[in-house]
C-alpha cells in the first residue's frame, strides 16, 4: 500500500515514513502544500496522513481541492485540538483525525483500518481458501501453519486480497508498492508473483494474460440457491 505523507516538521516527518515503511508500506512525502496537493492529485495513493499547518496551501485547502476530484482516505494529524477544526476538517472530507502527540501504533492501526474500510473490509482478516492473510499483524498462514513472505510479497498479496475478485494490473501493482524514490529495476512484479506461487501454491494468484493479475472471488456456496 502506498501512502503519501504531507507533514513540514521535518522530525516527525522522518519518524512518521520510517514506522510506515517498517511496516511495510511505500511511502511518499511533501514537506509543503503545494507539493503536496501536487502528488496527491498526481500519484495513486490508498491513504494520505494530511498535517493541517502547512507552509503554502493548508491541510484544510488540499482537503478541499482534493475531494472534488478524489475519494482517498485522508488521515489529518493536527496539534490543533479543539472540536471546531476536527469538525471543519471532517466536514471537508477528512476520514479520521489524529491529535499530536500521538502513539505511532494507533496512527498505523487507524491508517490501516481506513484502507481496509475503502476496499470495503472492516476486519483485519481475509480468508482465501485455506490461506489467512492478516493486514495489522502481516501474518500469511496455510493450513494453520504460517508462511514467511518478504515485505514486496506482502504488499502484492495485501492488494490483491483486498480487491479480491478485481482484476488489478501490473501498473496498478507498480503504483501501490513502490514509492517515489523506488527506480530498482529489479523489483519487477512478475518475480514477486511467482516467488508467492511457490509459497501459497500456483493457483492463489491467477494471470490475466496481458491484463494482469486476480485473486478470484469465493466460488458461491452451493447451498447459496442464488442462481
Ligand atoms: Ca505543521
Amino acid at each position: 500500500m502506498r501512502v503519501l505523507v504531507v507533514e513540514d516538521e521535518a522530525e516527525l516527518l522522518r519518524v512518521i515514513a520510517r514506522a510506515l515503511r517498517e511496516n511495510g508500506y511505500a511511502v511518499d512525502e511533501a514537506r509543503e502544500g503545494e507539493d503536496g496537493l501536487y502528488k496527491a492529485m498526481t500519484w495513486t495513493y490508498d491513504a494520505i496522513v494530511l498535517d493541517l499547518m502547512l507552509p503554502g496551501l493548508t491541510g484544510w485547502e488540499i482537503l478541499k481541492r482534493l475531494r472534488r476530484k478524489l475519494q482517498t482516505p485522508v488521515l489529518i494529524l493536527s496539534a490543533r485540538d479543539t472540536v471546531k477544526d476536527r469538525v471543519e476538517g471532517l466536514d471537508l472530507g477528512a476520514d479520521d483525525y489524529l491529535i499530536k502527540p500521538f502513539a505511532l501504533s494507533e496512527l498505523l492501526a487507524r491508517l490501516q483500518a481506513l484502507i481496509r474500510r475503502a476496499a470495503g473490509k472492516a476486519a483485519p482478516e481475509i480468508t482465501i481458501g485455506d490461506i489467512v492473510v492478516n493486514l495489522r499483524t502481516r501474518a500469511v498462514t496455510q493450513d494453520g501453519r504460517s508462511v514467511e513472505l518478504t515485505a514486496r510479497e506482502f504488499a502484492i498479496v495485501e492488494l490483491l486480497a483486498l480487491q479480491r475478485g478485481v482484476l488489478v494490473t501490473r501498473t496498478r501493482i507498480y503504483e501501490h508498492i513502490f514509492d517515489e524514490n523506488d527506480d530498482s529495476l529489479s523489483n519487477l512484479v512478475e518475480v514477486h508473483i511467482s516467488n508467492i506461487r511457490k509459497k501459497l501454491g500456483k493457483d492463489f494468484i491467477t494471470t490475466r494474460r496481458g491484463q494482469g493479475y486476480i485473486i478470484e472471488a469465493e466460488p458461491e456456496s452451493p447451498s447459496g440457491g442464488s442462481r
